[in-house]
């Protein structure tokens, strides 16, 4: 998934879902945080449609460095510089025609860099959990299916956890029996690029 035509279809696939989901997302940030990542992430979205034409007839190390910049310019809050490092971190990381390996490699360093941004771990009850799980099924081998389905069962896994990362922390045991914003937007970026690699 390198040429420009298939950037072009995931940029828009990724922010179509998080505009189409924006009510959703904010409805569980209402639940457990502050009621804004629909509108922080539908923000991103349209920020990186804005500049969609010139961003994916760069070469794809760059585009997707860009995304990263768009990203954190235009999405704020926590969420902002977490998706903004994945980015970077890929378009660091990524040649210019990446074969399997080079993106299993390329992944492997963007979840890391999101870890490491927001010094979080696995089990935490953040997009981190769904990062890890969908980067885990890609390096596998798993396909696009099974991918997808790795994802959304990772979103649905922070349900039953407490929150030990972002403003969801401060409930403490109240933000139990609630799926964590960031993850299901996680999970639907996920599922966006899946049905575009399929
Ligand atoms: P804010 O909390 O600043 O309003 P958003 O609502 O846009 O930002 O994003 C909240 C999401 O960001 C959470 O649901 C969680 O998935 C993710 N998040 C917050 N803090 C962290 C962190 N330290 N590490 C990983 N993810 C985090
Ligand atoms: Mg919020
Ligand atoms: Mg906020």
């Amino acid at each position: 998934m390198t040429g420009t035509e298939q950037v072009g279809r995931a940029v828009d696939a990724v922010a179509r879902c998080w505009i189409d989901h924006a009510d959703e997302l904010t409805k569980l940030d209402s639940a457990i945080g502050d009621g804004d990542h629909g509108t922080n992430m539908k923000r991103g979205a349209e920020a990186v449609l804005a500049e969609r034409d010139a961003i994916v007839a760069r070469p794809l190390p760059s585009a997707l460095q860009d995304i990263g910049h768009v990203l954190v310019e235009s999405i704020g809050g926590a969420a902002g510089p977490l998706y903004g490092s994945f980015f970077l971190s890929l378009g660091r990381t990524v040649s210019l025609h990446p074969n399997r390996d080079d993106w299993n490699m390329g992944l492997r360093d963007a979840v890391s860099a999101v870890a490491r941004r927001g010094n979080a771990s696995p089990g935490e009850k953040t997009m981190l959990d769904v990062l890890v799980s969908a980067e885990s099924a890609f390096s596998h081998g798993l396909d696009a299916a099974g991918i997808e389905a790795a994802a959304s069962e990772a979103a649905e896994s922070t349900i039953p956890m407490l929150a030990r990362r972002g403003r969801a922390a401060f409930l403490s045991e109240r933000s139990i029996g609630h799926m964590d914003p960031g993850a299901l937007s996680s999970a639907l970026a996920v599922a966006a690029i899946c049905r575009v690699w399929e």
